[in-house]
């Protein structure tokens, strides 16, 4: 059962909307878990179907919460306090949508291209919707920017990002991840730990199916 109970941090809710939990999702739950942990944040992961496994990794994230009640149950008397992080809302997330809000959502389904509007299951119930700029993002990435905007008050287009980034798999391929990224210190897109692997393993498959 999560804990709850009030914290001077904000409350970051990402809600699986996935049947299945793949492991890119895992490891996006995992950076968002430890990055919130770290950051004096709370994360709550709602609607994990009791059935589902998820991985050990996961389950020994610092900071992870796990609810099988969905984001409407739990918060069903604050509802004016979350904010939806919706790609297709009207408004921009502003630095003083942290003293209007509390508790910040995010639809936990893996990003599509072309999008899907995956995110409109979560905009029906009738959140107060932000956009956090016109280009698709992981949901770790809007959770990071979500954060530096609401918790570090730096204005959503103050952030480097990358978008569309080339990733190198080996010395005669790369991909291109037609997403953006919040640009590390390091000149590199943030992505979480693990995710490059899988992206490898996952073009090895891809190539396998050819041959
Ligand atoms: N393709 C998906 C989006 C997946 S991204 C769709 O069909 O909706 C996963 C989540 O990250 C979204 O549900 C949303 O909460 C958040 N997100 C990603 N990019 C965003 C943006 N530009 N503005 C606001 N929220 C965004």
């Amino acid at each position: 059962m999560a804990d709850l109970s009030p914290q001077s941090g904000k409350t970051f809710v990402v809600e699986h909307l996935d049947p299945e939990l793949e492991e890119w999702s895992s490891c996006e739950y995992y950076t968002i878990a430890s990055e919130c942990h770290a950051t004096g944040a709370q994360f709550l992961l709602s609607s994990v179907s009791p059935t589902l496994k998820l991985s050990e990794k996961l389950q020994r994230a610092k900071g992870l919460n796990v609810e099988t009640r969905s984001v409407e149950d739990i918060y069903a008397d604050k509802k004016d306090k979350v904010c939806l992080l919706d790609p297709a809302a009207s408004k921009d997330l502003n630095p003083q949508d942290g003293d209007m809000f509390d508790i910040f959502l995010f639809g936990g389904i893996l990003g599509d291209d072309p999008p899907r509007d995956r995110t409109s299951e979560l905009r029906k119930k009738g959140y107060e919707g932000r956009r956090l700029g016109p280009v698709q993002m992981s949901t770790d990435t809007a959770v990071r920017v979500t954060r530096m905007v609401v918790q570090d008050r730096i204005p959503v287009e103050k952030i480097p990002y990358i978008d569309s980034p080339e990733l190198i798999i080996n010395k005669n391929e790369s991909t291109e991840m037609p997403y953006r990224y919040v640009k590390g210190n390091d000149g590199q897109p943030i992505m979480p730990e693990g995710m490059m692997d899988l992206i490898i393993k996952d073009s090895e498959k891809g190539l396998g199916d050819l041959l």
